[in-house]
């Protein structure tokens, strides 16, 4: 039986062909996609910066949500139900996968990066990966659970809580749904963020936003009565904001680096060294990560819902990612199957 599939074609294009439905092997479950997101990793890859990654002919697609076709015996899995895949393969040996940081482990692979993903009608995964979707989460927003698996993370890793300040440099998806978690648990939370569409978002949802009116470092002094935040957020990847993340921490603060700088860029390290601040890096995300966004979502605690612009066919991946990459009214663009 042949499906439909989206195959990376080398940078600037995606073609859309038929290739065969895969044969789950051990452990794995065969899985038909119900929706994919793009993120800024799929449009670093369109833009050719991950190809010592992805092979050309490759099947990108990180962010999932599928249906359950068939599962192996002793899964816990079986047909109809609606899962996401943790789309990272760890060795299991290694110093990083020993300490329990095996979405970092050392020969880390990703499906969607590394190894083929989802962006196809029918998917074999493993079955240990897959993880359940209550009912009460519809199919749209549980394709936005992996990104808020990643501010789950980058929050609970900064050390968040109630009663503290945060200040999150970039309100794009990441950046927004940040915020969100921020604000859910009490935690006081402006967003820096130059384009009106997202701005408009932001406020919609209830956020507090610095645009383009304000300097974010005098906001950020008047709005903390001059000690800084407990907690800023580098989400932009724009050298203009790694510049000035460490001047609105207060001390002993964090500052969490969540955006990707492929190019070393300055940084204010008298800041740092001044009042004995604390960087730190956040990257993925475990499985307490996906419960807690699943939970999240699945409540109405976090609202993902409107960070979804636009649904696009297969078809149109092409097109989608050369709209997303114009920087337009754009927050997150889905693929449904
Ligand atoms: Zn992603
Ligand atoms: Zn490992």
């Amino acid at each position: 039986m042949a499906m439909r599939a989206a195959f990376y074609q080398g940078a600037g294009s995606f073609t859309t062909g038929t290739v065969d439905v895969p044969r789950p092997g051990p452990g794995e479950a065969l899985l038909r996609v119900r929706r994919v997101g793009i993120c800024g990793t799929d449009l670093h890859i369109f833009q050719g910066h991950l190809d010592h990654r992805v092979p050309k002919g490759g099947i990108i697609g990180h962010e999932t949500f599928a249906e359950v076709v068939e599962a192996p015996a002793g899964s816990g899995f079986t047909k109809g139900d609606r899962v996401v895949v943790e789309p990272t393969i760890s060795c299991g040996e290694c110093r990083a996968c020993a300490m329990g940081a095996y979405y970092l482990c050392y020969q880390l692979k990703v499906m969607g990066v590394d190894l083929p993903g989802g962006m196809r009608e029918y998917w074999a995964a493993p079955a240990k990966l897959m993880i359940r979707i209550p009912d009460s989460l519809d199919d749209d927003d549980a394709g936005l659970v992996e990104p808020l698996a990643v501010a789950v993370h980058d929050v609970r890793r900064a050390g968040l809580e109630q009663g503290n300040s945060a200040l999150v440099f970039g309100g794009g998806p990441i950046g927004t749904l940040i915020a969100l978690v921020c604000k859910n648990l009490g935690v006081r939370v402006a967003v820096a963020e130059l384009n009106p569409f997202r701005i408009d978002m932001l406020r919609s949802l209830g956020l507090e936003v610095v645009g383009l009116e304000k300097n974010v470092l005098r906001f950020a002094d008047e709005w903390t009565g001059g000690v800084g935040v407990d907690v800023a957020f580098e989400v932009t990847g724009n050298p203009a904001a790694a510049k000035i993340v460490t001047d609105v921490v207060r001390v002993w603060g964090t500052v969490s680096i969540v955006a990707i700088h492929a190019e070393p860029v300055p940084v204010n390290l008298y800041r740092m060294f001044a009042r004995e601040l604390v960087m730190q890096g956040a990257r993925l995300y475990e499985r307490s990560d996906w419960e807690e966004a699943i939970r999240l979502a699945a409540t109405k605690a976090v609202p993902v819902a409107p960070l979804v612009s636009r649904k696009i066919p297969l078809e149109d991946l092409q097109r989608g990612m050369e709209e997303a990459l114009g920087g337009g009214p754009v927050m997150k663009v889905l693929v449904e199957l």
